[in-house]
């Protein structure tokens, strides 16, 4: 079973780099193998998740 999937034709903010993203669908992130760079795909939802839903 594959946990990660690479992004085809993506450029990492970050550095620039091609096809360097893959999606973790367990945090739901994107993250750069070149640079390390990360971000969360629903940002809004892990918000709500730490505050509880106000
Ligand atoms: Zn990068």
């Amino acid at each position: 079973m594959t946990l990660a999937y690479f992004l085809d034709g993506l450029r990492c903010s970050t550095c620039k780099t091609l096809n360097t993203l893959w999606l973790d669908p367990r945090r739901a992130a994107v993250e750069c193998r070149e640079c390390g760079q990360s971000a969360l795909i629903f940002p809004e939802i892990g918000e709500a998740r730490k505050e509880g839903c106000q």
